[in-house]
């Protein structure tokens, strides 16, 4: 199940956005979709090439937060790293792959560069905090994109599926 959040500015309750962590009930739908996106080239040359070359590999299709250093642009975007399966997994076969099964055996070759549509910065992933239950316990601190003021995690969150 995936987790609603919302950062809020410190200074103007109004800059407010929401975003969808994790992955939800219709991951399989996602993951198939954005491969076929990949595949059309919607996402850049490099990952195109990247499922071209490995047709084993696997892409991380998990919703995250990136943010642009230069002008604070905050994103949801899948996280799009690019894995090959590991020596001893022979069970390659799925439709997709989900990030929890990427974790124990796939093995990450490539990071994928989210560029900041307004400004053609590359995006940094946002650090986001886990409890043992998966529950996100802290956001890191970043600038409000509007304004000089700070958005702020508001330590609600709500789950989607
Ligand atoms: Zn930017
Ligand atoms: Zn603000």
């Amino acid at each position: 199940m995936g987790q609603l959040l919302y950062l809020i500015c410190n200074k103007n309750k109004k800059h407010k956005k929401g975003f969808l962590l994790g992955t939800g009930m219709l991951f399989p739908k996602l993951y198939t979709g954005t491969v076929k996106k990949i595949k059309k080239g919607k996402y850049g040359e490099e990952i195109k090439k990247f499922l071209e070359e490995n047709p084993k590999g696997a892409i991380n299709c998990n919703s995250e937060i990136v943010r642009c250093s230069k002008c604070g642009n905050l994103k949801e975007v899948l996280n799009l790293s690019m894995y090959v399966p590991r020596k001893n997994n022979k069970d390659t076969n799925d439709s997709y792959v989900s990030p929890w099964k990427l974790r124990g055996k796939y093995k990450k070759v490539k990071e994928y560069k989210h560029i900041c549509p307004k400004c053609s910065t590359v995006m940094k992933k946002v650090k986001i905090k886990y409890n043992e239950f998966g529950e996100i316990t802290e956001v890191e601190k970043l600038k409000c994109p509007k304004c000089d003021g700070f958005a702020e995690w508001d330590g609600e969150i709500a789950l989607w599926d």
